[in-house]
């Protein structure tokens, strides 16, 4: 029988909120027996994308982030969405040190992060309605092997 379980969170866009984001989500992963390496990872990826709903997405006003997280076996899925201004053009907003807030320093490397850390990464969004970064990670399948190898 498949192993699922799923939860949603939902929180002002205040950037205070983004580290409890971050522990909320590795908080819920823990069930998968994760290693410390694959925690940070998320972690990492989760920050990425609550800070773009933050300050891209509202423009730092307040309003809504949700985040839902799935477990399926040792498949973890986190999606991270706003209702803010959205994305006019996906593929070249996620190209590596593209960014729209350069006077910000920011390096446009956000996305770049999340694909890196995560196995798959897959953003839907609409200008004036939002966006959905959705991100994958098989999780704690080394530990399992480990386990069974050393039984
Ligand atoms: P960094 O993450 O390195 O601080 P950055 O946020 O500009 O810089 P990315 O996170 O890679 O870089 O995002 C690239 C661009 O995609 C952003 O500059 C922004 O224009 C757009 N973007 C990302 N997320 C959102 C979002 N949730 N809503 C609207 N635009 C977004
Ligand atoms: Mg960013």
């Amino acid at each position: 029988m498949k192993n699922t379980n799923e939860m949603e969170i939902r929180f002002d866009s205040r950037s205070v909120n983004e580290g409890f984001a971050r522990v909320a989500v590795a908080s819920f992963m823990t069930q998968l027996n994760p290693t410390v390496e694959e925690v940070a990872d998320v972690k990492t990826a989760v920050s990425e994308a609550v800070t773009n709903a933050i300050i891209h997405g509202y423009d730092n006003e307040i309003h809504k982030v949700s985040i839902r997280c799935r477990i399926d076996d040792n498949i973890f899925t986190v999606e991270v969405c706003d209702r803010g201004k959205g994305i006019e053009d996906i593929e070249t907003a996620m190209r590596p040190m593209y960014t729209t807030k350069p006077e910000q320093d920011r390096s446009g490397m956000g996305f770049a992060f999340m694909e890196a850390f995560m196995d798959s990464v897959e953003v839907e969004s609409e200008p004036g309605k939002g966006t959905k970064v959705k991100m994958r990670k098989a999780v704690g399948k080394g530990r399992e092997i480990w386990t069974t190898q050393s039984l």
